[in-house]
């Protein structure tokens, strides 16, 4: 396997630069990891993953669909959609590598959204294996190796080099692209402290967390649960988990006249607010229960339900940490499991 010494990772991020923009998660003024542009001074932060998830990249919160001249009874329509440049993601963990798959059943499925392609497409995503989860982490719940994160390339530190590996064609030219840094590694050490990670995600308090009592088949009975009142009863609404969340993937277009033409964009939504359902006829989910619900069905039934029973979570812990009532997934997967 390839490697590179840790202290000379800057140097490869300068090679990388040189050529297509570059982006890695790196503290912000508050000590939070974002993923930021790489130029000289920006530095490769340690956290375990970043606040906000990697699929802004392919899914931003804000975008541009096209815009309108209206001219009498005549319409224009202006396409403004551009070929996206190369860009490279560094450091993506194995939940949010997971998550665009999640993400691309949805979006590259018929009819395709040419805006989120046009960006997957111009991304070549190294991962970065984990080696230190935290007590919020369940990845493994939904079969994910938080040692083998995928991507086009695959990184892992034994805490001295970062070692890199090729896992599609993508990631065989990003590699040749910066081989005159790297050299062969003995990955004995790699391999020790794979297993140390190992050993510590079996430990974790969420190691046992089971998915067994989800799923297509599941749906009637979940549904109907009076459980979903005492859950969702202290909901604020405020729509922080969907989010934070990396496989979260709704949102509302918007038309906006901007006094020479008009802008039609869309932004991310939530299944939690109020208004997401509200249509001409009036809105099919009038309480938080129902919306608690919808969020939470989605994930664990629905999702699964269509895409061969995978589960539209993947175990990130970001609205474990960030719900303001400290309500979670992992709660709801508690009080609903079937014991
Ligand atoms: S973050 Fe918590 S309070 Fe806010 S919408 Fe989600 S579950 Fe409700
Ligand atoms: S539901 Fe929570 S744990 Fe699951 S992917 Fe979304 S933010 Fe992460």
């Amino acid at each position: 396997m390839l490697k590179i010494a840790i202290e000379k990772i800057d140097e490869l991020f300068a090679l990388v630069a040189q050529n297509q923009a570059l982006y890695i998660p790196s503290d912000n003024k508050d000590g939070a990891a974002e993923y930021t542009r790489w130029s000289e001074g920006v530095k490769y932060s340690n956290a375990l993953n970043t606040l906000r998830s990697a699929k802004d990249f392919f899914f931003p919160q804000t975008e541009d669909l096209v815009d309108f001249k209206m001219s009498g009874k005549n319409i224009e329509i202006i396409d403004i959609r551009k070929e996206t440049e190369d860009f490279v993601i560094f450091g993506v963990r194995a939940c949010d590598a997971k998550s665009f798959f999640i993400l691309d059943n949805v979006y590259l499925s018929e009819p395709v959204d040419s805006y989120y392609k046009n960006r997957r497409e111009h991304a070549t995503v190294i991962t970065m294996a984990c080696s230190k989860p935290s007590e919020t982490c369940f990845c493994s719940a939904f079969g994910i190796d938080a040692t083998q994160p995928g991507g086009d390339v695959e990184c892992a530190s034994d805490g001295t080099s970062f070692f890199f590996e090729a896992k599609t064609e993508k990631g065989k030219a990003f590699i040749d692209s910066v081989s005159s840094l790297l050299s062969d590694g003995d990955t004995a050490e790699l391999d020790n402290a794979k297993a140390k990670t190992k050993e510590i995600l079996a430990k974790l308090p969420l190691a046992e967390l089971s998915t067994e009592s989800f799923g297509a088949d599941k749906l009637t009975e979940l549904f109907n649960s009076d459980k979903w009142a005492g859950l969702s009863e202290s909901c604020l609404a405020c729509g922080t988990c969907t989010f934070v969340c990396p496989t979260c993937q709704c949102y509302d277009i918007k038309d906006f006249d901007t006094g020479h033409g008009i802008k039609r964009y869309r932004c991310w939504d939530s299944c939690m607010y109020s208004d997401f359902t509200k249509m001409a006829h009036g809105n099919p989910r009038l309480t938080q229960l129902e919306r608690f619900r919808q969020r939470f069905m989605h994930k664990l039934v629905y999702y699964p339900a269509n895409y061969d029973g995978v589960f539209g979570c993947v175990g990130c812990g970001r609205c474990l940490a960030k719900c303001p009532i400290s309500m979670n997934i992992v709660k709801v997967m508690k009080a609903l499991e079937v014991k």
